[in-house]
C-alpha cells in the first residue's frame, strides 16, 4: 500500500503514534512492547520487518534524538499510551469487558495487553486506516487476546447503529477510549460525540481521553531552532488542529455530560512521575500541555 496516497491527513498522525510506540518498544528501559507498531512502521516503509536498534525514518519521525520536535511528540505519545493502558486495565479489573476504540488507528492493545478472552474490543476508524491495519495484522500473524471487531464509522456521525450491528451491547459496562482524537474535533463535535457515547453507556462505564490544556502557539516550541523539515511539520500540525475542542477542565466537561472524573493529570505531570527527562516544552509552568483523564458514568 502506498502510504502517501492512502494514509494522508488524519491517518498520518496514527502512523506517527505507531512510530513512537515502535521506538519505545526498542528502548532498554521500555515502558511497553508493541509488536503491531513495529509491523506498521515496516509496512509504511514497504519492507517486511524492521530489524536492528534503529527504525527507518518516516516523515518527521526519527529515532536518533536529533529532532527536538520529534522528541516532544515521542515523549507525549509514549507516556499517554502508558496512561491509557493503566486506566483501561483498571476498568478491566473492575469488570468491564466491552471496549470501544474511538479513532483506533494502529492501537495494538488487543494484541499486547493480555486482555481477558471474554472481552470484546470494537475498533472504529476510517476505512483506509482499518484496511491498512488489517493487512499488517494478517501479514504478521498477530493474534488478538480477545474478540476484535473493526468498524468503519465516521465519528462525527451516529455511532449506535454500526456498533450494535457489530455486536455491541449497551447494557454491558463499556470502556470508551478516545486517544489522540478530540483535537480533530470542534467543541460542538466533541460534545455530540460524548452525548452519543453517554446514551450508549450504562452506569459504571468508563471514558478515557485527552485534549490540549490550551491552544498551542508558535512560541510553545523553539521555532528558531527547528530545521526546515520540522517547521513544516509544526505548521502542518497547527493547521490540522485549529480548534482546541474543550476549553474547560476535564472534570467539568465530564460532569456536564453526566460523568464523574476519576483521574486527571497532564502529559508533563505524568511524564515527570514516570521518571524520564521531561522535554522543555512540558517543563515550563505557563506552557501548553495535554490533559489525560478518565471518568465513570453516573447512574
Ligand atoms: N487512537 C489511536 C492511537 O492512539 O494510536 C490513533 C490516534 S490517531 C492520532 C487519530 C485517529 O483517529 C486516526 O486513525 C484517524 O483516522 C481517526 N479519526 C479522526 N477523525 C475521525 C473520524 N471523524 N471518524 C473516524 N476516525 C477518525
Amino acid at each position: 500500500m502506498d502510504v502517501d496516497e492512502n494514509l494522508t491527513g488524519v491517518g498520518w498522525t496514527g502512523l506517527m503514534t505507531a512510530y513512537s510506540r515502535a521506538h519505545e518498544s526498542l528502548r532498554e528501559d521500555r515502558m511497553f512492547n508493541d509488536p503491531l507498531a513495529a509491523a506498521v512502521v515496516a509496512a509504511a516503509n514497504r519492507v517486511g520487518s524492521v530489524t536492528g536498534p534503529r527504525l527507518p525514518r518516516l516523515g518527521p519521525a526519527i529515532n536518533d534524538e536529533a529532532s527536538s520536535l520529534w522528541n516532544l511528540f515521542s515523549f507525549y505519545f509514549a507516556h499517554r499510551t502508558v496512561f491509557y493502558d493503566s486506566r483501561l486495565l483498571n476498568a478491566i479489573d473492575a469488570g468491564c469487558r466491552q471496549i470501544v476504540l474511538l479513532g483506533a488507528g494502529f492501537d495494538g492493545r488487543a494484541f499486547r495487553l493480555g486482555l481477558p478472552e471474554d472481552a470484546i474490543i470494537f475498533e472504529i476508524d476510517q476505512a483506509s486506516v482499518l484496511a491498512f491495519k488489517e493487512r499488517v495484522v494478517l501479514r504478521h500473524s498477530l493474534i488478538p487476546h480477545c474478540s476484535r471487531v473493526p468498524l468503519w464509522v465516521d465519528l462525527r456521525e451516529e455511532i449506535a447503529g454500526p456498533l450494535v450491528a457489530g455486536g455491541f451491547r449497551p447494557e454491558r459496562q463499556t470502556v470508551w477510549i478516545a486517544e489522540g482524537l478530540l483535537m480533530y474535533f470542534t467543541r460542538a463535535e466533541a460534545d455530540r460525540l460524548l452525548d452519543r457515547v453517554s446514551a450508549l453507556s450504562t452506569t459504571g462505564s468508563r471514558f478515557i481521553s485527552e485534549y490540549f490544556t490550551r491552544q498551542w502557539k508558535y512560541e510553545d516550541v523553539n521555532y528558531e531552532l527547528l530545521d526546515d523539515r520540522d517547521r513544516v511539520v509544526w505548521d502542518l500540525l497547527k493547521w490540522e488542529f485549529p480548534n482546541n475542542p474543550v476549553l474547560q477542565e476535564p472534570g467539568d466537561w465530564l460532569a456536564s455530560h453526566g460523568w464523574q472524573v476519576r483521574t486527571c493529570t497532564t502529559v508533563g505531570e505524568f511524564g515527570r512521575s514516570a521518571g524520564r527527562e521531561v522535554p522543555p516544552e512540558f517543563a515550563t509552568s505557563d506552557g501548553a500541555d495535554i490533559w489525560l483523564f478518565d471518568g465513570a458514568k453516573g447512574g
